[in-house]
């Protein structure tokens, strides 16, 4: 069975869908079977591993909308196969915006994605999907589906305030749609050691969580930002590079905590 994780934060810009891509990106790279899920209208997961959002046949709308299977609506980009860190990816556009009205009067409408993803289950070892930075229905679809999130970071002032909201939200969820979901684990962004309070924000986090946190720390790094709009994860536009080195070790870090995840 695959495990499936949601990369969530309510905050927006915080590094969710360059996490998304990168650790995709590196799981592939290791070998795993790894299907990558768009949730947000932005399509920037889409457009970051290489997919034109604007060319999509069918995306995640036709599946919540019950249009298409994920079997049908899945892609790959030839990039990603021809950087040698290929998953399959279920795309997003603009039009998924509009599913969160369409959707309000469907029956089991936060399922929807949980339903479609029995199916292809058994094609992959693990399933990302990045969140949109709010609590919607979109969302809600992912963390009903999902064995757990993956929370992005930065170190700074205001992220364990929010951190907070998110911890809130996944009792919520827990409590009401999904038993299982749970915090799989915190991963520092963005990190830049020479900046003080960040070493502070990190050591309470740290002080807080415990092993919650995950040893792989992400630094800010240029090549990351660069990478999307050569239409591929940093993993694979510069392998060579700081991010990408932390982001394949964080996919290692990933592996070597699954047997204790249960
Ligand atoms: P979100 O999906 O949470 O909105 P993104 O992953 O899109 O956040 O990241 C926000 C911005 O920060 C993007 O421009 C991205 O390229 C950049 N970024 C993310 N992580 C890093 C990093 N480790 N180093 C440098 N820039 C980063
Ligand atoms: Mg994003």
């Amino acid at each position: 069975m695959a495990k499936i994780f949601c990369i969530a934060n309510q905050k927006g810009g915080v590094g969710k869908t360059t996490t998304t891509v990168n650790l995709a990106a590196g799981l592939a790279q290791l070998g795993q079977r790894v299907l990558m899920i768009d949730l947000d209208p932005q399509g920037n997961a889409t457009m970051g591993s290489g997919v034109d959002k604007r060319s999509l046949a069918l995306s995640v709308y036709d599946v919540l909308l019950e249009s298409a299977s994920i079997a049908e609506a899945r892609t790959r980009s030839d990039k990603l196969v021809a950087a040698g860190c290929s998953y399959d990816i279920l795309g997003a556009n603009r039009e998924l915006a509009g599913a969160e009205v369409e959707m309000v009067e469907l029956e089991r409408r936060e399922r929807r994605l949980k339903t479609a993803l029995a199916e292809v289950d058994q094609d992959y070892d693990f399933v990302l999907i990045d969140c949109p930075p709010s609590l919607s229905m979109l969302t809600l679809n992912g963390l009903c589906c999902a064995d757990g999130v993956v929370v992005p970071m930065q170190c700074e002032y205001f992220a364990l305030e929010g951190l907070t909201d998110l911890v809130n939200t996944i009792k919520q969820v827990k409590a009401n749609l999904n038993d299982d979901l749970r915090i799989i684990g915190l991963l520092r962004v963005m990190f830049d050691p020479r900046i003080t309070l960040q070493q502070q924000v990190s050591e309470q986090l740290t002080a807080h969580f415990g092993d919650k946190v995950f040893d792989t720390v992400i630094p800010r790094n240029v090549r990351l930002a660069e990478a999307p709009s050569y239409g591929l994860p940093g993993v694979a536009f510069d392998p060579a590079s700081k991010g990408a080195q932390a982001f394949v070790a964080f996919a290692g870090e990933m592996l070597r905590r699954l047997p204790k995840m249960g």
